[in-house]
Formats: structure tokens, C-alpha cells, sequence
């Protein structure tokens, strides 16, 4: 598939938020699943990329997320939370307490993740986990049985930097099979690989795509 969907910040070298969001209009007119032609944004597809994308500026924007970037913070000196292409995250920052509560060996009951593409890493777990409370009419609350899928939901509902975003849900959400529930959906929809959807920015840079 020739899809190429990405967000980068071209002023993280400077500690600053000027950030570039790519994405192919071929998403909005094909079905990611057969790759044939479809009427526009069928199922959301389109919304829920552009929202997914949102997703990671809203947790790696370094206006309140990243406190230190690669280029001046070293894992051994970061107490919070280190992404290796991002840098050392604020104590309060969405990767620094999503980590906590579930990437440190927690059980979990499956599905542990909304989507197929939320396994990829932390940061598309976050983005992916983020569209899906965006796009949700409602969210259920969660019980001793809930999956790990709608605890992470929850998270971002009751998340204070992003919870804020779910009035973009009144506007994007026009296409969405409403009907179905927050998880039901990931069986049937979401089998999708966006193999750019987050450059290292250290990738970028050698490669001349930012900080021209
Ligand atoms: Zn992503």
C-alpha cells in the first residue's frame, strides 16, 4: 500500500512545536483492507487517521509533554519516562503515566489494545487508544473484567491533556458505524500499517525531510 501518513515537529531541534502533518489523500478514497476505490472517507477512515495523528502531537509537543529532547536529555539522567526518539517526558505527561499504569508488567485482560496497530509501540498505542475515545459516542466504565483495551480508553477520557479533545467527536464523527462498541470495532476494521507514521526525527534529519 502506498499510503504515507505521518506527523513530525521541524522545530523539536529547537525545543519548539512547529509541527508538519502528511497525509495521502489515497486513505480518503481507498479501503485500506481490499486497497479498492471507495466513496470518500467511508467508515471514518480519513477522521480517524486525522485524529490519530493529533493523537501524537498532543503527547510529544514540547510545550507540555517532552521536557527534555535527545538533544539534551540521556536516558540514565531522565527519572520520568525516555523515549528514545523523543527524549525525557514531563512527570505528568500522557507517555509518562500511561507507562505506569500499563507497560510495567501489568496484567492485563485481552484485548490488551483497541487495534492491531496500537501493538506497534507505546506511542501508537496512545494514538490509536486516543482516536477511539475521540470517536466513541460513549465510554464504558470499567469493571474487575474489563479489557485492558477499555481501560486505556478510560485513561485518555480522564487524562487531563487529552481529555479536552473529545468535542472534536461532534465533528468527525459523521461516517462512523456508531452501532458498534468500543472494541467490537477492532475485530472488524483495523488491520492497518502505518509504516510512517512517526518518524524518528533523528531519521528525518538524515534524511533532509526537516530542519532545512
Ligand atoms: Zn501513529
Amino acid at each position: 500500500m502506498g499510503s504515507v501518513l505521518s506527523v513530525y515537529n521541524i522545530g523539536f531541534e529547537k525545543g519548539t512545536d512547529e509541527w508538519v502533518l502528511n497525509m495521502n489523500l489515497y486513505d480518503a478514497y481507498n479501503d485500506f483492507r481490499s486497497e479498492t476505490p471507495m466513496s470518500y472517507n467511508v467508515n471514518g477512515s480519513f477522521g480517524n487517521t486525522l485524529i490519530h495523528e493529533l493523537g501524537h502531537i498532543l503527547t510529544l509537543n514540547t510545550a507540555n509533554q517532552v521536557a527534555e529532547t535527545t538533544t539534551s536529555a540521556t536516558s540514565s539522567s531522565c527519572t520520568t519516562f525516555y523515549d528514545e526518539a523523543f527524549g525525557c517526558m514531563e512527570a505528568d505527561a500522557v507517555f509518562t503515566s500511561s507507562s505506569t499504569a500499563y507497560y510495567q508488567g501489568q496484567e492485563l485482560i485481552e484485548p490488551e489494545f483497541v487495534t492491531t496497530y496500537a501493538e506497534t509501540n507505546i506511542s501508537e498505542d496512545i494514538a490509536e487508544t486516543f482516536m477511539y475515545y475521540v470517536a466513541q459516542e460513549t465510554v464504558p466504565t470499567t469493571d474487575a473484567f474489563s479489557s485492558g483495551g477499555l481501560f486505556k480508553i478510560n485513561f485518555i477520557k480522564n487524562n487531563k491533556w487529552l481529555s479536552p479533545f473529545k468535542s472534536l467527536s461532534n465533528e468527525i464523527h459523521t461516517d462512523l458505524e456508531s452501532s458498534e462498541g468500543a472494541l467490537t470495532f477492532k475485530t472488524q476494521h483495523r488491520h492497518r500499517h502505518r509504516t510512517h507514521c512517526l518518524p524518528d526525527p533523528k531519521t528525518l534529519k538524515a534524511a533532509g525531510l526537516a530542519w532545512q
